[in-house]
């Protein structure tokens, strides 16, 4: 509608519940849905009471760990695939923003522009959305090597800021929302949503980082990170806040608390649960959570600052341990409150990162105009643990510390 940028009005209007798919329309012109635009080209009227029946909803997409390369070199295309599904025109499903929580390559050394070129090109699968409606962030594997530009791979291929447009495809002139911040840490707005987006520092060498022989699977953020997290929340004490990160906090969703990504054997010796291990080094306690700040191991600064804080924030979006959707560990699953806020697992899209473990799946959020509450919807996208869609097993609706506002 002529605004700067190309943003549209925010929110589209959608019948509740959700998701009967109203596509076919071009991004550009999402102010009207099909069934009022064909109200409007057949001359007829949209029935009375539509207006109470239908309020205006926001859609997000949360997934992560896509883990490319694995998945390529069995011929399977994690995000392309995924972005396909939802984009048909019968079964797929409508929304309006991509979260994607990083993990974007499958390599255990320092990812290369093969695999960067392949992200992008898989990113292209996109018809009915732009590559700007994918918001990302950097996961452990998408790291630099010890001796390489600090998180150059993810800054060339991925590149939220878009500062590198012909390597990534992102024009940070055609987000619908525009990020404000750096590749490493950035916000935006939709309504009073307000996200908080974080990359993961597991870049630059041991003990935090890439080793020689691969990388270490425990998350890790800077001071500066932290400090900014921080500043904006208690800016912004007005606005549904979301944070995103590659990594859950400790203790929150399955398997993110000590000593459960890795078993420690009484011998001493290391085997695999969720995350796998490098003999030389890593930080085996903590390798399912966000452990470094400032490589501080075991830092637990968020933590400590929402159990001071309950409330201060609304959600946690992340990934990193992939498992099915019904898993349980130590009482923990997917999707579990804690300090007055959501803490989402929204992962994986690999099938074949962690393949014993991995059911491709990701998540739906539908926030709707004037309601404190959100359903969380999974989808998944192969036909391993039930049939391929919607999960309805899965599904939860979450608490809001507001109402949402469009
Ligand atoms: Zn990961």
């Amino acid at each position: 509608m002529g605004r700067p940028n190309g943003q549209h009005s925010l929110c589209v209007y959608s019948p509740i519940p959700p998701p009967p798919y109203v596509g076919g329309y071009e991004p550009e012109a999402r102010n009207m849905n099909r069934r009022e635009f064909l109200a409007m080209i057949m001359g007829a009227a949209v029935a009375p009471g539509r207006a109470e029946q239908e309020k205006r909803q926001f859609r997000l997409w949360a997934m992560g760990d896509a883990h490319v390369g694995t998945d390529l070199k069995r011929k399977r295309e994690s995000l392309a695939e995924a972005i396909r599904q939802s984009e048909q025109e019968d079964a797929g499903f409508a929304w309006d923003l991509a979260l994607n929580v990083g993990d974007f390559s499958g390599n255990q050394s320092a990812p290369d522009d093969d695999e960067g070129r392949e992200v992008a090109r898989q990113y292209e699968a996109t018809r009915k959305h732009r590559r700007e409606d994918f918001y990302d962030l950097a996961g452990n594997h998408d790291a630099s090597g010890p001796g390489e530009p600090t998180q150059g791979w993810f800054r060339k291929w991925i590149d939220p800021t878009g500062e590198n447009t012909q390597f990534s495809g992102v024009d940070p002139k055609r987000r619908r929302y525009p990020v404000e911040g750096t590749w490493e840490r950035y916000s935006f707005r939709v309504g009073n949503l307000l996200f908080l987006v974080m990359s993961d520092r597991n870049d630059g060498g041991p003990p935090v980082g890439r080793g020689k022989r691969g990388g270490y699977p425990s998350g890790a953020v800077t001071g500066e990170t932290f400090a900014w997290w921080k500043r904006m929340v208690e800016a912004n004490r007005d606005a549904i806040i979301i944070c995103a990160h590659h990594h859950m906090l400790r203790e929150t969703t399955v398997g993110s608390g000590d000593w459960e990504g890795l078993i420690k054997n009484p011998d001493g010796t290391l085997t695999s649960r969720y995350h796998g291990h490098q003999p030389d080094g890593g930080s085996w306690e903590g390798a399912s959570y966000l452990y470094y700040v400032d490589g501080q191991p075991k830092a637990m600064a968020f933590e400590k600052y929402l159990e001071a804080h309950p409330g201060a924030i609304d959600l946690w979006i992340g990934g990193h341990t992939h498992t099915n959707p019904d898993d349980n560990f130590n009482g923990r699953t997917h999707i579990e409150r804690k300090w007055g806020a959501t803490f989402i697992n929204c992962c994986a899209l690999s099938r074949f990162h962690v393949m014993t473990r991995s059911r491709p799946m990701s998540r739906l959020l539908t926030f709707t105009d004037g309601s404190a509450e959100a359903r969380v919807q999974c989808y998944l996208h192969t036909a391993q643990h039930a049939p391929q869609g919607w999960y309805p097993k899965a599904e939860r609706t979450i608490k809001l510390g507001k109402a949402f506002r469009c």
